[in-house]
């Protein structure tokens, strides 16, 4: 029996919150208070009772904090550490180590690995443990590699030939535990169910055994053939820590393999015994789970007999009263009885132990993976404390409390002018080239329809497809160093505090950034927040923040209706788009996509140095990803656009009748009532329109429609004095700085355009796609709406 159970020197130890510690202390964790996910989550961290934590240092805004826990850096929030109950570090409350019990065994029936016709083995483990590298290694696969959680959130499927035999392998995203706390958990949970991979691999970080093992507990009751990679074993080795692998795999029960995954060094030996383990698995083997101590063995056991189809895990998680196990019950006939009895263990063992079951749960596989540790573990005793470590003295100014933020503003300043200014020169080369082609073109054929597709439709299409590639390679080209070096869980940690103000995550920060020059990127970029409801919420409101399309009709409105103060007049402009956001992404985290709380808790990875050839690969993978899944779709949506411009032909017309008269003329005046009382006329109406192929095309259209140049651009003289001129059929002007400014009101929140839509669409689904079409046009009429009225009363 564990000593746990009976220990009740815990509640005599005297506590404190560790949200009061100074920087630089280690204390000892006695429990954490409140219940659900987020202290769940801490848990599975590892702030177990025993456990001990150092504050390691205040964000720059002073939160969140950093702590060292278990070997890794995590960032909480002080709210969230004040759950956290302390006490000294040499407090003598808890004996860890004896809750050690070993493994017991339990009969697993031969199976046919071959019965549904693909051998499958599953990638497990930790975010940032090194599934991704593996995967690349062993499948020759081009994935991403990111030093970053939750970049894989999909799973990724490649192949891997050995002994003969073809082998599916699966990239699941990253978890800390399977229970159901977060969509990747739950996905993970769920994958397996379904799918019945024939063996597990389960990659850990040699050198972080204790929090990785952790999952390992669970995946071992899962009682599906396993094997442990050991990875980062060069890091390992560096060390000076000693482990004896042989031993470790005794006291665990699994096979273990040393692996360094980013240089391909022990990979075969890995798929080696994963296949081994599973033709093992085609005779009765014994699988090894962890030995929780008599009383709650006597329970499982009892429970297991009850319900003969579940495996041993899905049973402890119907004694911890876990909803999703519970409802795997349903369709058994003893339903009520089983959660009856399950109710009654937990009381008793709750008792016995005089805690909470989860916590109990929790500590005794924590007390599992430290006692099997505290016996195959050989720490280096001059092992290099963090100040040592590579990395340190640049954290040291990188999260500096002074230098912190100018170092992030000068690190996404440079990002952003790579990206915009180093990108427009082959963007500018894309559209020579395009316009040379279309010149050619049109120069070889006859004129007619055709002509006027291919030229203008087609190659315009094209173009307006292509001209985004340079700065998406680009950019992601930056945002993989940042990923792989680690900076960008830093600079999370950094400006998390500016941005938990409208419930985001410091994460959001960069895709918002992003947005100003565009939002398709942007949009793309959100993938590296690893909670679902943080990057809806992000690639909703990314929008707002004016892309750079949307400046030739800010320039060309402020230069022809503002004389004074235009600098001021641009700024507040894009300050509103910033406004707008944050009251959206507040009023949405209020209303239907309500807080996870468990994503506050961040690990912050190790510096590592960044490869090029991880960001050449990741960079290579999303301009592949964007011309082929969604250039179909913008070109598409272009030739859609331009024929809407184009038809209805009649002979004779100057540009001006003919886009008057098109469909999209006729559109523009249909809408003309619902525009007028912006203070807008129909012509206004077609520029919002044609807009939403791009929104460089407002100024175009308002060229045609104006002056009858199709090439006018937001500097041409003309333009501005047409616009400065233009009357209504009642003799009033048709602008005025009023009505120029609820005009850019609307275009920086109206609509985004068609290659964001079908950006949000790939990344968010249609539903959320059609919603924002509504939502941001129905903001931008609101807002100009309000300016308009309110602007003309005073
Ligand atoms: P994932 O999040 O589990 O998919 O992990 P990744 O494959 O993205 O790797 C995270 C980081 O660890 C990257 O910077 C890798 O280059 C690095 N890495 C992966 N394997 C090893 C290894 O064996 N040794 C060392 N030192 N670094 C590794
Ligand atoms: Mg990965």
């Amino acid at each position: 029996m564990s000593k746990l159970g009976n220990n009740t020197k815990n509640d005599k130890v005297k506590s404190r919150l560790l949200d009061d510690e100074p920087v630089g202390r280690t204390v000892q964790v006695v429990r954490v208070q409140g219940d659900g996910a987020f202290r769940q989550r801490l848990l599975e961290m590892g702030f177990v009772r025993g456990a001990r934590v150092t504050v390691i240092k205040n964000a720059p805004l002073q939160d969140p904090v950093e702590y060292m826990i278990m070997g890794s850096h995590i960032s909480l929030r002080h709210s969230e550490a004040a759950q956290v109950e302390i006490t000294d570090k040499d407090a003598e409350f808890c004996d860890m180590e004896d809750a050690f019990n070993g493994v017991v065994e339990t009969e697993v029936a031969g199976l046919d690995p071959m019965a549904d016709n693909v051998l499958r083995v599953v990638l497990i483990g930790n975010p940032n443990c090194g599934k991704t590298s593996l995967f690349n290694n062993a499948t020759g696969a081009r994935e991403k590699v990111g030093n970053y959680g939750g970049v894989t959130v999909d799973s990724k499927e490649g192949w891997f030939n050995i002994d003969g035999h073809k082998v599916q392998l699966v990239d699941l995203p990253g978890t800390y535990s399977l229970t159901d706390y977060s969509p990747e958990e739950m996905y993970v949970r769920t994958y397996i169910r379904d799918n019945h991979p024939d063996a597990i691999l389960n990659i850990v970080d040699a050198g972080n055994l204790e929090r990785n093992l952790y999952l390992t507990t669970q995946l071992m009751d899962m009682n599906i053939p396993m094997v442990v990679a050991l990875n980062m074993w060069d890091e390992l080795e560096k060390s000076g820590d000693k482990l004896d692998i042989e031993m470790m795999g005794r006291l665990l029960g699994a096979r273990m393999v040393p692996l360094t995954a980013y240089n391909g060094h022990g990979v075969k030996d890995v798929l080696q015994a994963t296949m081994d383990a599973i033709n093992e698995s085609e005779q009765e083997t014994l699988h090894h789970n962890v030995n929780y101590g008599q009383l709650i063995e006597d329970c499982l056991k009892e429970l297991g007999e009850m319900c003969p189809t579940l495996d041993r895990y899905t049973v402890l998680k119907i004694i911890e009263n876990d909803q999703h196990a519970i409802e795997l019950l349903n369709s058994q006939d003893n339903a009520e009885e089983v959660k009856k009895t399950a109710a009654d263990m937990r009381q008793s063992i709750e008792r016995d132990f005089n805690n909470d079951i989860v916590s109990i749960i929790t500590d005794l596989k924590y007390g599992f993976v430290r006692g099997a540790l505290a016996e195959a573990l050989t720490p280096n005793p001059d092992r290099a404390t963090d100040d040592t470590k590579p990395g340190y003295s640049m954290d040291r100014l990188l999260t500096n409390r002074w230098l912190a933020l100018p170092c992030l503003l000068v690190l996404m300043w440079l990002m952003f002018e790579a990206t915009f200014t180093l990108g427009a020169y082959p963007q500018e080369w894309i559209e020579n080239g395009i316009g040379w082609i279309g010149e050619w073109i049109g120069g070889t054929m006859p004129d007619g329809i055709l002509k006027d597709l291919i030229v203008d439709g087609i190659i315009g299409g094209v173009g307006g497809v292509l001209v985004f590639l340079p700065q998406i390679l680009i950019l992601f080209f930056f945002i993989s160093l940042l990923e792989d070096s680690g900076y960008m869980a830093r600079a999370a940690f950094i400006v998390d505090r500016i941005m938990h103000r409208v419930g985001l995550h410091g994460k959001s920060f960069i895709p918002y950034l992003i947005g100003f020059g565009c939002g398709v990127p942007a949009i793309m970029a959100t993938r590296t927040l690893e909670n679902r409801r943080d990057r809806l919420v992000t690639i909703l409101t990314v929008p707002f923040m004016s892309c750079s399309a949307r400046l030739p009709a800010y320039l060309l409105l402020v230069a022809a209706f503002f004389t004074a103060n235009q600098g001021l007049i641009l700024m507040s402009i894009y300050l509103i788009g910033i406004l707008v956001a944050g009251l959206t992404a507040i009023i949405m985290s209020k209303t239907f996509l309500k807080h996870d709380k468990t994503q506050f808790v961040m690990e912050l990875p190790p510096y590592r140095k960044p490869t090029a050839r991880n960001a050449i690969i990741h960079m290579w993978s999303k301009g592949k990803q964007y011309l082929q899944k969604m250039a179909t779709i913008i070109l598409a949506a272009s030739i859609i656009v331009w024929a809407l411009g184009y038809f209805p032909r009649h002979d004779g017309q100057t540009p001006q009748e003919q886009i008057e008269n098109s469909y999209m003329g006729q559109m523009g005046k249909a809408i003309e009532p619902l525009v007028e009382p912006l203070g807008f006329n129909w012509q206004m109406g077609v520029s919002v329109l044609t807009g939403a192929a791009a929104k460089e095309i407002v100024v175009s259209t308002m060229g045609v429609l104006y002056t009858g140049e199709a090439d006018a651009d937001e500097e041409s003289a003309s333009l501005k004095e047409k616009l400065q001129t233009a009357t209504k059929p009642n003799g009033e002007h048709v602008f005025d700085p009023i009505v120029a400014y609820s005009f850019m009101l609307f275009i920086l929140l109206y609509f985004p355009c068609i290659a964001a839509l079908v950006a949000i669409k790939r990344e968010a689904g249609t539903k959320w796609m059609i919603f924002e079409i509504f939502y941001t046009t129905g903001v931008a009429w609101l807002v100009s709406f309000i300016f308009y009225h309110v602007a003309r009363l005073i």
